[in-house]
């Protein structure tokens, strides 16, 4: 009797419950709710937690395991075809687990084998990757955020303004959809973060994502052949370069002097040039660092402005990567012409710097460097 009561006057509060709940966490019910009636997601789960949770599910030690293998290994998110798993077990993980990745909503290629992929993400959303052909190699660009909230002048990625961050999920989706193109291919990748987003604002699920590209359960891809591009974000820098050493710094530089930075990449204001370069200097990191510094005719593209750049850089081991602009319809800056890049590499090569001029791939499909951008759907 007396739990019969309990239940009832439970059940009266339940409406007051609710209402308390979303007026003082304003909280979206029919999110919630939907939050609760949707199975979590294995490609969010590390391999100690998949193992932590499995155990408690009453499986054997060893079944986190194979099911990483399976995912990531064998790139398989369909259960049904996990032949070493019990096939109760098999079911069970189904009915606990959503394992698929993300679809494919739609993919463009250009004439130089580079192919963009629209990716839909679970809340509608949708993000870009990059799978591009070099000589050797394959990279993969991937995003960490819809959008950015930096807002670089230049920057279609920025001019689309911030919607949310990736979740480690949605990173990891991106590469095995990207393998999944190269079913077959053994070869040296290169996973590159600079498709949309910041990563160092993402630096949680970036953290998650890199610890399963690089887990021998898991993608197992050395960090190595990780890079990471960052506009600079100090404080996750320095967390990636204590988590994950080995991994490739790409320093978004794009001006010769802080004043022009700030110009071109508001993000500056907040965190100084100053402040970035002399942590580069202090911090001498087993790998050199890569400078990208996209040439916007007239702004950024003179010799005297090379040789500001040359003494800004000076004490850093760096690289510089200069990339020609790639233009976009939408925003007001052009790509300065063959002579006058050759100019401002000329001058950095005299002043013993190591230069690569990288004419960017996809700009037909839009998906060279700086181009990714979501367009909203027509009416
Ligand atoms: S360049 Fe990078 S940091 Fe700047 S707005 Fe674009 S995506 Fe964001």
């Amino acid at each position: 009797m007396k739990r019969k009561s309990k239940i009832l006057n439970y059940c009266r509060s339940l409406p007051s419950l609710l209402a308390t709940c979303h007026l003082s966490l304003n909280c979206d019910i029919i999110g919630l709710v939907k939050k609760l009636i949707t199975k979590p997601w294995i490609l969010e789960r590390q391999l100690n937690e998949l193992k932590e949770e499995l155990r408690a599910a009453g499986f054997r030690p060893f079944t986190a395991r194979q099911v990483f293998q399976w995912l990531y290994h064998k790139n398989s998110q369909d259960p049904t075809a996990w032949s070493n798993i019990g096939k109760a077990d098999r079911e069970k993980i189904a009915r606990l687990y959503e394992c698929a990745c993300r679809p494919v909503l739609e993919s463009q290629n250009d004439e130089q084998g580079t192919r963009k992929f629209l990716i839909g993400l679970a809340d509608g959303l949708k993000v870009e990757t990059v799978l591009i052909r070099e000589k050797d190699h394959y990279t993969f660009c991937l995003s960490t955020q819809m959008g950015c909230a930096l807002a670089c002048r230049f920057c279609a990625t920025g001019a689309m303004g911030f919607r949310r961050n990736l979740s480690s999920g949605e990173i990891i989706t991106q590469v095995l959809i990207l393998k999944k193109e190269l079913a077959g291919y053994s070869g040296k990748l290169n996973l590159v973060f600079m498709g949309m987003g910041e990563p160092l604002l993402n630096y949680e699920s970036l953290a998650r994502a890199l610890r399963a590209i690089s887990e021998p359960d898991g993608l197992n891809i050395s960090p190595r052949h990780v890079t990471v591009s960052t506009a600079g974000i100090l404080e996750n820098l320095k967390n990636l370069e204590q988590d994950f050493p080995p991994v490739k710094i790409a320093f978004s530089l794009n001006a010769p002097t802080s004043a022009l930075r700030c110009e071109l990449m508001p993000v500056s204001r907040r965190e100084s040039l100053d402040g970035l370069l002399a942590w580069f200097r202090e911090h001498k990191r087993r790998q050199r660092i890569t400078c990208e510094y996209v040439l916007l005719q007239g702004v950024n593209d003179s010799p005297d402005q090379a040789r500001q750049l040359a003494r800004l850089l000076h004490g850093i081991p760096a690289k510089v990567n200069l990339i020609p602009y790639n233009e976009n319809p939408a925003l007001p800056f052009q790509r300065p012409d063959e002579a006058t890049v050759e100019k401002f590499r000329a001058v950095l090569l005299e002043k013993s710097l190591t230069v690569i001029t990288r004419w960017s791939k996809g700009q037909g499909i839009r998906s060279a460097c700086g181009q990714l951008a979501v367009l909203p759907e027509k009416p």
